[in-house]
């Protein structure tokens, strides 16, 4: 493990003491301070004003009951939780997460990460997270609806366009948002658009909401790409995940000349020789809220559906894991390596183990971290809340060109940032600060509060 600056040790001990038990938190902390060396040493002002030690603690954490009944007239009970880290730079943002893997170390974790990531847009929004321990995995719409509006009717006291804007994330789609929406218009009585993201496109959502996340990936890797004098001509690429992230960063890979050649989920993988088919994934996962095995057998000739096993076993040129938290570990890095991968770059949040990005970055292959590559997805809920804000919509492509442009920024930062600080073509430095030191200066401005 690498070593942390001397006056970093207590403050990540301090963090791992008082958060017993939230092994994923204390995992993103750490690989954030691991970063921070170089800028506390250069910058007393951010130790003296426990900058850092203030960052590590949210602001404020909701922990709340959600009941509800299932179709057969069951109540049942789920845990909801909001936490609202840091809103030195804007409004508390950041997705609601319904899995039953959630618990507070998990919602720590992402609203940490989703400070830095906010941070890094260069847009005026703070980070927060939440989510449930729901699964909507069998659920029928009823349900789902049903659960929506319980977990609303709590939550709703703690959100508005300047305190708190949620918007989706893993089992937080279209469909969850017009649920959570309508329950907070009827508790509120005010058509508040700016209080939520990722809404539907003729009630206040924004053009390329839906896509930006798996879009603003491709376009980062595009960027590193370019960056080594390539492009994404005849790329073979292996993208983990199915869902809204993977089948955006499928499309968008396609239109730039790249094969996107497997994709999974958490039951099996699919390798598809002819390129994965994004419209047919789309309306799989999507519409017909299918799995990958059903695309597989769908799709017939070039697709093979293979159950358990591992998709970082598919040789590729560029990995995209774009599924969840760890899912990319020391053996599945072994296996890219060996097979000749040379770019990584996480379209989830935290794919990738520790050990396995120390294991990547030593066999030269080219790492970048989700804070900054999957950062379009927020930046555009932030593009929502500004044509909200004017009571305009914009066209498609005009969104997508800020988005692409947003993206380039972030790239060109990371880079920049870590060439300043001696660390030539390391993204996880690059955006660990820049993300870091746009939120200490604010928070020094702010006083101590
Ligand atoms: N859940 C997404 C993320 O991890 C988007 C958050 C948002 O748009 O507020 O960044």
């Amino acid at each position: 493990m690498p070593q942390l600056h001397e006056t970093l040790v207590p403050v990540f001990e301090e963090v791992v003491a008082r958060n017993p038990g939230e092994r994923e938190f204390h995992q993103a902390v750490r690989e954030v301070l691991e970063s921070l060396g170089g800028v506390v040493a250069k910058h007393p002002e951010y130790t003296d004003a426990e900058v850092i030690r203030r960052l590590c603690e949210p602001e404020r954490q909701i922990i709340f009951r959600v009941p509800w009944q299932d179709d057969a007239g069951r109540v049942q009970i789920n845990r909801g939780f909001r936490v609202e880290f840091n809103s030195a730079l804007g409004p508390f943002k950041g997705g609601l997460r319904f899995h039953p893997s959630v618990y507070l170390g998990i919602v720590k974790f992402l609203g940490f990460e989703q400070i830095f990531k906010n941070s890094l847009t260069g847009l005026p929004i703070g980070g927060g997270k939440g989510g449930s321990d729901f699964n909507p995995r069998g659920r029928s719409a009823a349900e789902v609806m049903r659960f929506s509006q319980s977990f609303m009717t709590e939550l709703y006291r703690h959100l508005g366009e300047y305190t708190d804007v949620p918007a989706g994330d893993i089992g937080v789609g279209g469909r969850e948002i017009g649920y959570l929406f309508g329950q907070y218009k009827r508790i509120t009585n005010r058509y508040e658009s700016g209080t939520l993201t990722g809404k539907g496109l003729s009630w206040g959502g924004s053009q390329v909401r839906t896509e930006a996340t798996g879009y603003g990936t491709v376009f980062f890797v595009d960027e590193i790409l370019k960056a080594a004098g390539d492009s994404f001509d005849g790329k073979r690429v292996v993208v983990s995940g199915s869902g809204n992230v993977a089948i955006h960063a499928t499309e968008k890979v396609h239109q730039l000349g790249g094969l996107v050649i497997a994709c999974s989920d958490s039951d099996g993988y699919v390798v598809d020789e002819a390129g994965i088919d994004f419209e047919l994934l789309h309306e799989v996962k999507t519409e017909q809220r299918g799995r990958v095995s059903d695309y597989a057998a769908v799709r017939g000739g070039s697709a093979r559906y293979v159950a358990g096993g591992s998709i970082w076993d598919v040789p590729c040129d560029i990995a995209l894991p774009c599924a969840t938290q760890n899912e990319l570990g020391v053996d599945g890095a072994e296996r890219l390596v060996r097979n000749g991968c040379t770019v990584v770059a996480e379209g989830a949040n935290m794919p990738t183990t520790p050990d396995a990005i120390r294991l990547l970055r030593d066999a030269g292959v080219r790492f970048a971290p989700g804070k900054a590559v999957n950062a379009g997805g927020v930046a555009t809920s932030a593009l929502e809340m500004q044509q909200n804000a004017s009571r305009d919509s914009w066209s498609f492509e005009y969104t997508e060109e800020r988005l692409a442009e947003i993206m380039r920024s972030i790239h060109d930062r990371c880079l920049e940032t870590a060439e300043e600080y001696g660390q030539p073509g390391d993204y996880v430095a690059g955006a660990n600060i820049t993300g870091f030191t746009r939120v200490a200066d604010a928070m020094l401005a702010l006083g101590l509060i």
